[in-house]
């Protein structure tokens, strides 16, 4: 029998969103939902991983495989998970607080070793769920609620640390721009090798220097200016380069370049997947010498 197209109703969840009116949480999650029933992608075909934070709301939004984990550790749960069973399409979420502060080594070393899987940034520049402290993308001088005076450090220059990684697919898009960020999902999760996708996002709550409206009159599309996808300096050029415009779309994607599992020797030829090479082992009598 072939099994009906994914739709809305497939992905519906009975709780309500409880995210802060205008939060681009909203249109990151309609942009995710339009991108897997796009894909083709039933619920029970694609795993979503999220970190704490108010992106992390949105982990029983969404009906499906999910996974909520500990903070800052999301890349690392998601990236085991896409190694155990490369058939089912991993998507990690994680806001910028947990990425580039406390799971910064993560993503990392997810980078160099070129994981199979989706890396979405829920990107608002501060910890909004523990209300509002400034994190590593907060722009130097900004006043928050643990600077009231203003933050007094430099921000992380995000996208020039990606670039320096090595990456095989980066990408930028605005919760205000749900079709472009439709698109700019299901290239992530067609890309073979590990995707990264940075979402600005506004938090009308707790970010009062990169608002949407400020975001909606920066931006532009890639697409609008020609932009060369496999040209890496270019890319890196207008991925850093935000003083008068910022690039959103797929800014850099290289293919052809063989994923963490291809390129392990032992795997090549094996027929199985890791999570069927799992064996049930009873642990019982192990743990009784300790009792
Ligand atoms: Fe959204 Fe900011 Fe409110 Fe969190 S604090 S729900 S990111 S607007």
């Amino acid at each position: 029998m072939i099994p009906s197209k994914a739709s809305a109703q497939d992905y519906h969840s009975e709780n309500l969103c409880t995210w802060c009116d205008g939060c681009g949480n909203y249109g990151i999650h309609s942009a995710i939902k339009r991108a897997l029933i796009e894909l083709g992608l039933k619920p029970y075909q694609v795993l979503l991983c999220f970190d704490v934070g108010c992106h992390g709301n949105m982990s029983d939004k969404l009906l499906g495989y999910r996974f909520h984990g500990l903070h800052g550790r999301v890349i690392s749960l998601a990236s085991g998970a896409a190694l155990a069973n490369p058939d089912v399409p991993v998507i990690a979420l994680s806001g910028d607080g947990g990425c580039f502060s406390e799971g910064i080594g993560h993503l990392v070393h997810a980078m160099r070793s070129n994981y199979n899987m989706t890396f979405i940034l829920h990107n608002n520049s501060n910890y909004g769920l523990t209300t509002g402290q400034a994190s590593a993308l907060t722009p130097r001088g900004e006043q928050m609620n643990t600077s009231p005076l203003g933050t007094v450090e430099d921000p992380l220059n995000s996208m020039d640390f990606i670039f320096s990684l090595n990456p095989t697919f980066v990408a930028r898009g605005f919760s205000g721009n749900i079709r472009q960020l439709t698109d700019i999902i299901k290239a992530a999760v067609n890309h073979q090798g590990f995707s990264y996708v940075d979402i600005l996002q506004g938090c009308p709550t707790y970010n009062k220097f990169a608002t949407h409206e400020y975001l909606l009159g920066k931006c532009y599309d890639v697409k609008d200016a020609n932009h060369d996808t496999s040209d890496f300096n270019q890319a890196r050029k207008i991925a850093t380069d935000t003083s008068e415009k910022i690039s959103t779309g797929v800014l850099y994607q290289a293919k052809g370049i063989p994923h963490f599992l291809e390129r392990l020797e032992a795997r090549k030829g094996v027929e199985t997947r890791l999570v069927d090479e799992v064996s049930e082992i009873n642990m019982e009598d192990y743990f009784k010498k300790f009792m």
